[in-house]
């Protein structure tokens, strides 16, 4: 099968002003897209070619799991925003009382993962086979996937996430993102989860 360049549920501008209509162009126009030509390039002729983007995931290394992982990482991460926040569901609300007590408590463990990641990578929120709400760290294009994680959210810490709209400063970026949750979003991948 042939992968194609997810559709971006927002206008180019809609993430202003945190994330920029610059930023869009590049991150999503000219890195996703990339990804997802690399991707079919190297899959053609080969047994990938016949998988979903799960199974490449779960089965390849290397350059096709590199860009087989930063397709769905991306396809997550774009999903996950909305300049409408939404809302957190029921069942979400109680996992983050259990383990974060509060919303605030569970931005700044979220936060302080993303700030601890060094080089490029993922921070994940995932429920993991216990039920339970885990922050994970993940560096370059690994994800949670071949683990019996679920994911709930992600937060693209590379460079070229921020690097126009707030140059080296992390911090900034990652304060600004949570303007861009999409709640609803969160809450869905939860209920579609098996530990629910
Ligand atoms: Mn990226």
């Amino acid at each position: 099968m042939t992968h194609t360049l997810m559709t971006l549920p927002f206008d180019m501008r809609a993430l202003e002003p945190y994330i920029s209509k610059e930023t869009l162009e590049y991150h999503y126009g000219k890195h996703h897209a990339g990804y997802v030509a690399k991707l079919n390039t190297l899959i053609k002729g080969t047994a990938y070619e016949d998988m979903v983007l799960e199974e490449i995931i779960k089965e390849a290394d290397g350059a096709v799991f590199n860009n087989a992982a930063q397709v769905y990482n991306h396809d997550f991460y774009f999903n996950g925003m909305n300049a409408n926040a939404g809302s957190i569901s029921e069942d979400l609300e109680l996992l983050i009382s259990k383990e974060f007590v509060t919303i605030s408590t569970l931005k700044e463990a979220f936060t302080d993962v993303a700030l601890g990641l060094f080089g490029s990578g993922w921070v994940w929120l995932c429920v993991n086979d216990a039920g339970k709400l885990v922050i994970e760290a993940h560096s370059n294009a690994s994800n949670p996937l071949r683990s019996e994680h679920t994911p709930l959210l992600t937060c693209d810490v590379w460079e070229h996430a921020y690097y126009i709209d707030y140059r080296n400063a992390r911090a900034d970026y990652i304060q600004k993102w949570w303007n861009l949750v999409n709640w609803d979003f969160v809450s869905q991948n939860l209920e579609k989860s098996k530990y629910i």
